[in-house]
């Protein structure tokens, strides 16, 4: 369930927009919070340099170096608001979005909060160029908080929402630190999923990449005509919407493909650098 921000309505996770008031569900910043916080920094900076011009009128700083040194405060003030004022006119990333909205939610609605930061985790780790190469900084705070919700829940009596929610997010490819960490919770749970598969009330659906769509997976995760093949996205459904599931989950897959996965871009980047080094090395000669 979301909780709309400005009305506190419940909202169902596929809702974008509150059923109640209208509002985005998953806002950034909006214009009224980026607004006053730059009113804040220009404040600030008008402080600043009201405070840096009072001191050297009527004080004698004594050498040139001294009262140079003293601007420098209120300078890079001005600058970084200067910087901010530029940042805030970009969108706000999806990824802060979701985090976001994963804060809000971390006690009124914990299965949200845990759901909205593994995407998060997933849209920080695939948009950010910076970090990939540098064991991904933006994302530990993200794992951190992920890892404290799952912990917390641990604590509390796990409700079968959880166990299944848990058990999608760990399956998939990004969340090996968490099947690492929840391994014992992982197979535990694991049995009683089987269990309720077994009972036909629930199902586990995956894509299979050799089938290219998505299919009901049989024991061990496996898709039953290729046991070997990869599979990807597995959920565990309640059998009833069977049909449904696999198309969405069709779908959702489908919508990933024509943008590039790290991989690619990372041998693209190694392809350029083994260009320019060749580039080098025969300019130098
Ligand atoms: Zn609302
Ligand atoms: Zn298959």
């Amino acid at each position: 369930m979301i909780i709309c921000k400005y009305c506190q309505e419940k909202n169902q996770p596929v809702e974008k927009t509150c059923q109640k008031c209208g509002n985005d569900l998953l806002p950034g910043e909006t214009v009224q919070e980026k607004i006053s916080s730059i009113i804040g920094m220009i404040i600030v900076v008008v402080i600043g340099w009201f405070i840096t011009l009072l001191l050297t009128k009527y004080f004698d700083l004594g050498s040139s170096i001294v009262s140079g040194m003293i601007y420098t405060i209120p300078l890079l003030i001005t600058l970084i608001t200067i910087v901010k004022i530029i940042d805030s006119f970009k969108e706000t990333p999806d990824y802060i979005k979701y985090i976001t909205r994963a804060e809000r939610h971390k006690s009124k609605e914990p299965i949200q909060a845990l759901s909205d930061s593994n995407i998060a985790i997933k849209l920080a780790r695939s948009k950010n160029l910076f970090t990939f190469f540098s064991g991904d900084t933006t994302t530990i705070p993200l794992y951190k908080m992920f890892l404290s919700l799952c912990s917390e829940l641990e604590a509390s009596n796990l409700s079968l929402e959880y166990k299944l929610t848990l058990m999608s997010i760990a399956f998939d490819i990004v969340a090996k630190e968490i099947i690492k960490k929840y391994q014992e919770i992982i197979n535990s749970v694991n049995k009683e999923i089987g269990k309720l598969v077994n009972e036909k009330e629930y199902a586990m659906i995956g894509y299979c990449t050799r089938c290219n769509k998505a299919v009901v997976l049989v024991e061990n995760q496996k898709c039953s005509l290729h046991p070997k093949a990869i599979i990807s996205n597995i959920r565990i459904i309640q059998s009833a919407n069977i049909d449904d599931s696999l198309v969405l989950l069709y779908e959702e897959v489908n919508k990933k493909k024509g943008v590039f996965t790290e991989t690619e871009i990372k041998v693209f980047l190694l392809f350029m650098l083994f260009a320019l080094i060749i580039i080098v090395i025969r300019n130098v000669k």
